[in-house]
């Protein structure tokens, strides 16, 4: 996939994103459930001075987990350290990282469900009773030792929630699903943004970007910097919804926030296979993507915008996502989506 992708939800090698982060609870906009929640469970674990319970965010990439495992750690008063799931080879390292915590201390492990399921096995008694249990040595001469660890709070953060095995998923205390946000929290999102940056931008220039940002914070914070950077070398000091929405076609971003990437891979289905229903291998295969990528890139917003569906025979695109191409959608891909309206509403 294309490296520089304007709208894609994960964060580019090197994009300085930092200085939009929100830095407390009160800061944060949207995902009203969670953050309420944590509150709730922030409070209650300063009131008692313990350690806050495990939690554990999922939901697709650039919605802010990274982001609210900081804040917790602000808001709980103590260290903050972090690391993902790839990066822990071997059962060592994690050892290295939790006996280096300090009481209560936060552990971010982004990714977590990339972790090996051997050193997952190390995360459990560490987790639930605070214990390292190490082998050390090999053969007949090995031993094992345990560590007593101070207590600490563990947030994991992890696109698919799926792919977590149980045993781990149970441990977390506190689970909270991410959603994409709406029209009008992304507007108060790219508002603070563009304070934060130091521009001028107007209410409707505010929306016109929202509405584009595919309901991602991180993807608001890309097309809110392009539109600054295209302001400026057009002599504008004022963002309006007209220049933000030439900026934006410029960069090929259309209305509804899809890119060529979105647009090719509906054209795919449509050109290459009647409009589906296609399996993700054989789209994957078509398109020199990989799969994940598309299930966890490309797929959830289009699915979220009602633009294509999943059908157990594969992706199918659905009659707006043919309207929004320009496209009317032949019979037999209507009768097949009427199918699968009926299958839906049975019992
Ligand atoms: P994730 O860990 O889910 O991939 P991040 O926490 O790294 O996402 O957030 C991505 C970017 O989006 C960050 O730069 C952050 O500034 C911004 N962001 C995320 N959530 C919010 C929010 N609720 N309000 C403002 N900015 C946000």
């Amino acid at each position: 996939m294309r490296e520089d992708r304007l709208v894609s939800p994960q964060s580019a090698s090197g994009e300085q994103d930092s200085s939009l982060r929100p830095q407390t609870l009160g800061d944060f906009i949207g995902q009203a459930a969670v953050r309420e929640n944590l509150k709730v469970f922030i409070e209650a674990a300063k009131s008692r001075a313990e350690a806050m319970d495990h939690v554990l965010f999922f939901g697709p990439p650039g919605l802010g987990k990274t982001t609210l495992a900081q804040i917790v750690a602000r808001e709980l008063g103590v260290g903050f350290r972090a690391t993902s799931g790839p990066v822990i080879a071997k059962a060592g390292d994690l050892a290295a990282v939790l006996t280096n915590l300090e009481e209560r201390d936060v552990l971010f492990i982004d990714e977590i469900h990339r972790l090996n399921p051997a050193i997952e096995e190390v995360l459990y008694p560490a987790m639930e009773d605070f214990q390292l249990d190490l082998i050390i040595g090999e053969g007949p001469a090995a031993r094992s030792v345990r560590i007593g660890l101070p207590p600490f709070t563990l947030v994991g953060a992890t696109t698919r929630s799926g792919l977590l095995t149980t045993p781990l998923r149970e441990r977390f205390g506190i689970p909270c699903r991410m959603n994409f946000y709406t029209p009008d929290e992304l507007e108060s999102i790219v508002a603070r943004g563009a304070r934060v940056l130091g521009f001028d931008l107007t209410a409707d220039g505010a929306a016109e970007i929202a509405r584009r940002a595919r309901g991602t914070p991180r993807v608001a914070g890309r097309l809110l910097r392009r539109v600054r950077d295209f302001a400026l070398v057009a002599g504008q000091n004022t963002v309006n919804a007209a220049i933000a929405d030439a900026a934006l076609l410029r960069l090929e971003v259309d209305h509804l926030g899809l890119d060529s990437m979105d647009r090719r891979y509906m054209r795919c289905i449509i050109d290459n296979y009647g409009g589906g229903p296609v399996g993700v291998e054989t789209l994957a295969a078509a398109l020199s993507e990989a799969r994940d990528t598309l299930e966890e890139v490309v797929e959830p917003y289009l699915l979220q915008q009602g633009l294509i569906q999943r059908t157990p025979r594969g992706r199918m695109v659905s009659s707006q996502g043919f309207k929004h191409l320009g496209l009317t959608p032949p019979k037999t891909v209507l009768a097949q989506l009427d199918l699968l309206a009926l299958d839906e509403d049975e019992p």
